[in-house]
């Protein structure tokens, strides 16, 4: 059963058209990720399901209800934005108390529901302080409460952690999705910030130029990305010229290599073909199939994993080795010999690499 319902949006600012027929249904409960580069319309379609955008044409439903022409609101949404959006003027206390007092709430239960979200957000002792004296993670933590405060229906997440350092990033992510799941709330969570999209969600829409391209699970949109945009827009994508030479067999940079699913092709058709980093492995047993020769073009020790660039031809291939203690890394210039499953290089599109 779905609770938000998103039917062919379009938004247009004068001729600039920002969101194309953008559809979208979500279950009760499921975090969802907007994610796509700067300009490709997530906030917009974010503001458009708070009501603080008109869309241009289509609709939105929540809980069944169409919310098209509700003011922001009588639609029942909690937001979190960027920026820490707090009254700069008042305590912790009175900021997730806010949207209470506006509701007309009693005291003794505003009180109640302030501390029990301060408990929630681990914050219980900072409820007299004001935004100034706190660190960036917790403001973003009395914003998602205050936002949690009136119960809404739907939360909504605008990049709410891009504005914080690396290490807070992580553990805040991760402290909103148990949070989250704790409370079973539907969530939109807009980000340009792949790693966030696929460490959080239970689905990802990956936007371009105002339209949904892929709609799938963390592990569908990686593993099966539906177009080149998707594949390297999420991961590390390397992108191969290769030429068909047979049912099945492709050559790339005159190493034949198998493609299964790969159609003969009498004209000797180019294909750009992918294949993800972590399925290729340096020094292949004898007997392993699929390999490719080339240079090693760069080397950087990244501790734990060496990434290696490796040119073969005219492509390039990143791939990572675990660092071994006993054996340095190969040397930039030298020639080797990486392997790979069959099934792991697929064909992204005909034509070459652009
Ligand atoms: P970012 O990650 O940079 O915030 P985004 O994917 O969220 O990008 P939007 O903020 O939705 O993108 O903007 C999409 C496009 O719509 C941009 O080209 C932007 O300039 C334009 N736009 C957004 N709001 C308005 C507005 N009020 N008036 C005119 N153009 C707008």
């Amino acid at each position: 059963m779905s609770f938000v319902e998103i039917e062919g949006v379009g938004k247009s600012f004068g001729p600039n058209a920002v969101l194309k027929d953008f559809n979208l249904t979500i279950a009760k409960g499921e975090f969802i990720s907007l994610l796509g580069p700067s300009g490709c319309g997530k906030t917009t379609m974010l503001r458009i399901i708070a009501g603080f955008e008109s869309a241009t044409t289509g609709r939105v439903r929540i809980g069944g209800e169409d919310v098209t022409r509700l003011p922001p609101n009588k639609r029942h949404i909690g937001m979190v934005f960027q920026a820490y959006a707090l009254f700069p003027n008042l305590s912790v206390f009175d900021n997730v108390a806010f949207g209470l007092k506006v509701a007309g709430q009693g005291k003794a239960e505003i009180a109640r529901r302030v501390m029990e979200l301060l408990e929630l957000i681990k914050l219980p002792d900072l409820a007299h302080r004001y935004p100034y004296q706190l660190s960036g993670g917790q403001q973003q933590r009395v914003a998602l409460a205050r936002a949690l405060a009136p119960s809404p229906r739907v939360l909504l997440l605008d990049e709410p952690l891009s504005a914080l350092d690396a290490k807070i990033r992580v553990s805040l992510r991760e402290e909103i999705r148990s949070l989250q799941r704790e409370l079973g709330i539907t969530t939109i969570f807009v980000t340009h910030d792949q790693e966030e999209a696929l460490s959080m969600s239970d689905r990802i829409v990956v936007m371009n130029a105002g339209c949904a391209e892929q709609i799938g699970t963390p592990f569908e949109i990686y593993n099966h990305p539906r177009s080149r945009f998707v594949a390297s827009f999420v991961g590390t994508l390397n992108a191969l010229d290769g030429v068909a030479v047979g049912e099945g067999v492709a050559a790339i940079d005159g190493q034949t290599v198998a493609v299964p699913g790969l159609a003969a092709s009498p004209s000797a058709e180019q294909f750009t073909l992918a294949l993800r980093p972590e399925s290729v492995s340096l020094s292949p047993r004898p007997e392993a199939t699929n390999r490719l020769n080339g240079t090693i073009e760069d080397v950087s020790f990244l501790g734990s994993v060496v990434r290696i660039r490796l040119r073969i031809g005219g492509s390039t291939l990143l791939f990572d080795t675990f660092n071994n203690p006993a054996s340095p890394p190969p040397p930039r210039g030298a020639n080797a010999t990486v392997h790979f499953a069959p099934g792991d290089l697929q064909v992204l599109e005909s034509g070459p690499v652009v």
